[in-house]
C-alpha cells in the first residue's frame, strides 16, 4: 500500500510510509515526523524491509537530518534492524530503559550502542527542532515498557500496538463498527487487563487528538472515529480478565 500524508503544513509533515511487509511477516507501519527539516522515525521495523524504508525516508528527508528513532517497545517488528539505522543515520534511539540490553541481542555495534537513550517510566518531552513531542507512558499496552508519542502540531497520537488491526485492505478507518472485527481479537489476547485500557482512556481524553496512528493496520482519523475507539477500548475485557481459567494443567 502506498504512503499516506497524515498531516502537512509549511514546516511540519507526518507521513505513514509505504507498507513493505510481505509473506509471513506481520504487516507493520513505519511513521515519519518531519519538523523544520529534521526527522523522527517511529518503529522502523525489521531486516527484510529496512532498505526500502530507508529509500522511502530518503525521498522525504536527508537521512543525515534524522534526529531520532523511536522504539515504542522491544518487539522484533520494531527493533530488529536497529543496527542498520544507527549505522546509516546519525539519529539517537529512544526506548524504555527495560529493553536497552535486549536490543543488544539483535546485534547493535559497540560503536553506536551509546546512541540508544532510555526513556524513564513516566515518559518525557522531546524537542524536535522546536516542537515538544510528548513521549507518553503506555506500559502494558502490550509491552511492560511501552510508550506512545503525541505530536501537538498534527494532533496525532502514535499509539504503537494499541488500535492495531491486522488484515485490513484500507489505510484509514471509515466505519468504526465494521472495523471492530479487525481489532477485537488482538485487543483481547495481547493486552493484560481492562484496567490498563481504562487508565489509558482517561489519559487520552486529556489530549486533543485528531488522529490515532497505530503501528499495525489502519489509522483512526477525525475526532468522531478517535472517540469511538477510546470508548470501545475502555470497555474491553482482555488478557487476565478472560483467561483466568487457563491457569490449570492442560
Ligand atoms: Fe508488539
Amino acid at each position: 500500500m502506498t504512503q499516506v500524508v497524515l498531516f502537512e503544513n509549511e514546516e511540519h509533515k507526518n507521513i505513514l510510509l509505504e507498507d513493505h511487509s510481505e509473506g509471513e511477516m506481520v504487516p507493520a507501519n513505519q511513521h515519519l515526523i518531519i519538523h523544520k527539516g529534521k526527522g523522527m522515525l517511529l518503529d522502523p521495523g525489521g531486516h527484510k524491509i529496512h532498505s526500502q524504508v530507508y529509500s522511502d525516508l530518503s525521498a522525504e528527508l536527508s537521512p543525515n537530518d534524522l534526529k531520532y528513532i523511536f522504539f515504542s517497545h522491544q518487539d522484533p517488528d520494531i527493533v530488529a534492524a536497529a543496527n542498520f539505522w544507527f549505522m546509516m543515520t546519525p539519529a539517537d534511539g529512544l526506548i524504555s530503559e527495560l529493553w536497552l540490553r535486549f536490543v543488544a541481542h539483535f546485534g547493535v555495534d559497540r560503536m553506536v550502542f551509546h546512541r540508544i537513550k532510555t526513556i524513564p517510566d513516566r515518559g518525557q518531552y522531546l524537542d524536535l527542532e522546536g516542537v515538544q513531542l510528548s513521549i507518553l507512558p503506555a506500559h502494558f499496552l502490550h509491552s511492560a515498557g511501552n510508550f506512545q508519542v503525541y505530536d501537538p502540531i498534527s494532533k496525532i497520537l502514535y499509539s504503537g500496538d494499541l488500535g492495531a488491526s491486522i488484515g485490513v485492505g484500507y489505510r484509514i478507518v471509515e466505519d468504526f463498527e465494521s472495523h471492530i472485527k479487525a481489532i477485537e481479537g488482538f485487543h483481547r489476547r495481547y493486552m493484560p487487563t481492562i484496567r490498563v485500557y481504562q487508565l489509558w482512556a482517561k489519559m487520552a481524553r486529556k489530549l486533543d487528538i485528531e488522529t490515532i496512528a497505530p503501528q499495525h493496520g489502519a489509522v483512526y482519523q477525525g475526532k468522531e472515529i478517535v472517540n469511538q475507539f477510546i470508548d470501545w477500548v475502555e470497555n474491553q475485557p482482555c488478557g487476565l480478565d478472560v483467561m483466568e481459567d487457563y491457569y490449570d494443567l492442560p
